[in-house]
């Protein structure tokens, strides 16, 4: 059993939010486990007490090179003592990367798959070659969302945060955006920033809902004008707000999801949006594994 440490939110602090009138704070969920960070720690968290109450003794799971649910699931297997197989879309390229070398590190078993098969994850043909090569496992889908992870995720707010009017958090598959929909006040707010271009988003999100039988406490809205391009795309902008935010604050941001929600957050901000009084929660999901691995394949220089 994976146990959270205790997180506070942080106040922070800018002129013009003072002048507008709202106040914003940060919950540190990348504080949450030194080995399982972050949102995926609530993802995993039900799933690894379903696993054992199964008798697995193996989790796999799907997910690109430098996937953040990749690390996290290797490092919260490690942590409860689970054997981890990760199957990572691609050929491998050597040396590996950050991600893959931490992945690795926390003991799991990397197996590469071309593009074309792992379309077919889900396909019980496929699964049932993974079983004779592998053995029994317990299966988390890619990206980590399934019914336990969002029962995980409904536990991300707590009483404390009651008094905030808005929730902010990205999205990549929904799990988190969801669960967190289901713990909502009445009175709140919850924005979840589309990493993803595009609106399919919005009829994903439904389908994962109604899927999942949600129905969430408060109201909820989707932005989806700042992905930057789409998944993993990022521009200057994008990388200074990066720097500009650790700066100001000493807070590390990642670019594929909390550097894109943070931007979107401020720039509403800036633009009015949220009306004076507004108390605003950013959640930060944490994903700062990727950091090297992205400087490193970018040749960029984000703080870590
Ligand atoms: C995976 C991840 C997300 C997206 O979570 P979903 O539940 O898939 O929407 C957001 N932020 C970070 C840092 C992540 O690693």
């Amino acid at each position: 059993m994976l146990i959270p440490q205790e997180i506070s939110n942080d106040t922070l602090h800018h002129p013009l939010w003072e002048r507008l009138g709202v106040s914003v704070a940060i919950k540190r969920l990348d504080r949450v486990h030194p080995l399982a960070s972050g949102n995926k720690f609530f993802k995993l968290k039900y799933n690894l007490v379903q696993a054992k109450r199964e008798g697995k003794k193996k989790i796999l799971t799907f997910g690109g090179a430098y996937s953040n649910h990749i690390y996290a699931t290797a490092s919260a297997c490690h942590a409860a003592g689970f054997e981890s197989i990760g199957i990572i879309r691609g050929e491998e390229t050597l040396p590996l990367n950050p991600t893959l070398v931490a992945a690795r590190e926390k003991g799991m078993e990397l197996h590469y798959v071309s593009r074309g098969d792992y379309r077919n994850k889900k396909e019980e043909e496929f699964l049932n070659e993974l079983r004779k090569t592998h053995g029994d496992f317990y299966q988390v889908p890619e990206g980590g969302t399934n019914s336990l992870a969002i029962k995980g995720t409904s536990e991300i707010l707590s009483v404390q945060d009651n008094e905030y009017s808005y929730i902010c958090t990205s999205i990549g598959t929904g799990g988190t955006f969801a669960g967190i929909s289901a713990s909502l006040g009445p009175h709140q707010v919850l924005l979840g920033f589309s990493s993803l271009k595009g609106d399919f988003i919005y009829q994903e999100m439904a389908d994962l809902f109604s899927y999942h039988q949600i129905a969430p406490k408060g109201k909820i809205e989707i932005e989806n004008q700042y992905h930057f391009g789409g998944y993993g795309k990022t521009n200057a902008d994008l990388l200074a707000f990066i720097r500009w935010f650790y700066g100001e604050f000493q807070i590390v941001l990642e670019p594929i999801y909390t550097g894109k929600m943070c931007y979107g957050v401020f720039e509403k901000i800036k633009n009015g949006d949220f009306p004076k009084g507004s108390k605003i929660l950013i959640l930060h999901t944490g994903g700062l594994q990727g950091l090297a691995g992205f400087n490193q394949r970018f040749g960029t220089s984000l703080p870590l």
